[in-house]
């Protein structure tokens, strides 16, 4: 029997890497192998590869230069931010106000900080998922030095009003970060327009390979590097550079620019022709997240007493990847703090399925999962329904 295509829909765990950028950072890792530090040949040309990486990713985004730092990933970029900040101000202040739906990346590096003796405040999101300006207005104390709201979420997809919260920040003088991974790949950033004093970025998400990133540093803001060592990234971010992983980082913020508005578009597209049809098709369902307010290519959707463990073993099997909750947490079995935070039960968090549609979606993968999944729902369902779990 010939193996039929599988259907990704997990793009926000990962992006295929595209054929063109995977070309291109095999040639740089091949042609371009100098170490950028050193002062030959081969080291000037892979440092040139590198800043031109810079160039193009500074530029996306509205920034200088001068304020991009590579680091390995979004993960590194979050914990840069909040280590780096928090750590540089606290002989002035020792709170924190982030939210309790972050990625897991941000609760971690509060959690070091906690360590340290610095306090942080969760926000609570509406039962959509945002996070309310007048919410972090009233968390703020006297010993407030940072803030950190992602802009999208990348379990639910919700947009927070990063703006309006960032210029409550600035208004008191207090440094802003948004964690930006989930929504760089669909919304244009501007670091000046939104006031922000930093932002982490991750390759993976947007087809690059896995292990680069960049945290956004607003010239200014005060930085205790957190990594020590040589003076790579003008000592922000010590150790020899990934320079195929950047360059490709580079290439593919130079197709997204070009490419985002087309692609969000055909997500939105699929991704609300799937929303429709589960909805059409089965009773007791809860759409997470926001309706409109939502990152194009995220269906987060509670099938109210059908385990999603289950679901999802189910969709593999047919050749069908998505998630539950967030791929971080996979594995562990665990309820998604996210879902919990806008009020499922965990029962429920346990019962939600997260489709993310990307570049290689089809019409095709959409119909496939209404063939599949409705019927099997049901079947679980009337299974379960004489000792209902939940
Ligand atoms: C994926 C992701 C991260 C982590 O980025 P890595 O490059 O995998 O370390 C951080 N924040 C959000 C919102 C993400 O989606």
């Amino acid at each position: 029997m010939q193996k039929s295509k599988r259907i990704y829909l997990d793009y926000a765990a990962t992006t295929p890497v595209l054929p063109d950028i995977a070309d291109f950072a095999k040639k740089v890792m091949l042609e371009e192998f100098g170490n950028p530090s050193s002062l030959h040949e081969e080291g000037r040309k892979a440092k040139a590869c590198k800043e031109k990486a810079r160039e193009i990713i500074a530029k996306a985004i509205g920034a200088e230069k001068d304020e991009i730092f590579f680091t390995s990933g979004g993960t590194e970029a979050d914990h840069l931010a909040l280590l780096g900040i928090a750590r540089a101000l606290k002989s002035k202040g020792n709170h924190i106000i982030t939210s309790a739906i972050e990625h897991s990346a941000v609760l971690g590096a509060c959690e070091i900080l906690k360590e340290e003796g610095f306090r942080t405040t969760y926000l609570q999101p509406t039962k959509e998922g945002l996070i309310e300006p007048e919410a972090l207005e009233k968390a703020i104390q006297k010993e407030t030095i940072l803030i950190s709201m992602m802009m999208a979420n990348n379990e639910i997809g919700t947009i927070q009003p990063i703006q309006e919260l960032a210029q409550i920040a600035k208004s008191k003088g207090i440094f802003f970060h948004t964690d930006a991974v989930q929504a760089f790949p669909h919304i244009k950033l501007d670091v000046n327009a939104l006031s922000v004093d930093a932002l982490s970025i991750s390759a993976h998400k947007i087809y690059a390979p896995k292990g680069a990133g960049a945290l956004y540093l607003r010239k200014g803001t005060p930085f205790l590097p957190p990594i020590r060592g040589g003076e790579q990234e003008r000592k922000m971010r010590p150790g020899t550079e990934n320079i195929p992983g950047i360059a490709a980082f580079g290439k593919a913020v130079e197709i997204l620019e070009k490419e985002r508005k087309s692609d969000s578009a055909k997500s939105l597209m699929l991704r609300n022709s799937l929303e429709d049809g589960l909805f059409k098709a089965l009773d007791d369902l809860i759409l997470n997240g926001h309706k409109e307010k939502r990152i194009p290519n995220n269906l987060n959707i509670t099938f109210r007493h059908a385990d999603g463990e289950s679901l999802l073993m189910y969709l593999d099997l047919n050749g069908i990847a998505c998630s539950m909750g967030s791929a971080c947490s996979a594995g562990a079995v665990e309820p998604s703090h996210v879902l919990l935070a806008i009020g499922r039960t965990p029962f429920e968090a346990k019962s939600s399925i997260r489709f993310t549609f990307g570049k290689f979606s089809e019409k095709s993968d959409v119909e496939q999962v209404l063939n599949l999944l409705p019927p099997f729902v049901k079947q679980l369902r009337s299974a379960s329904a004489t000792g209902r779990f939940a």
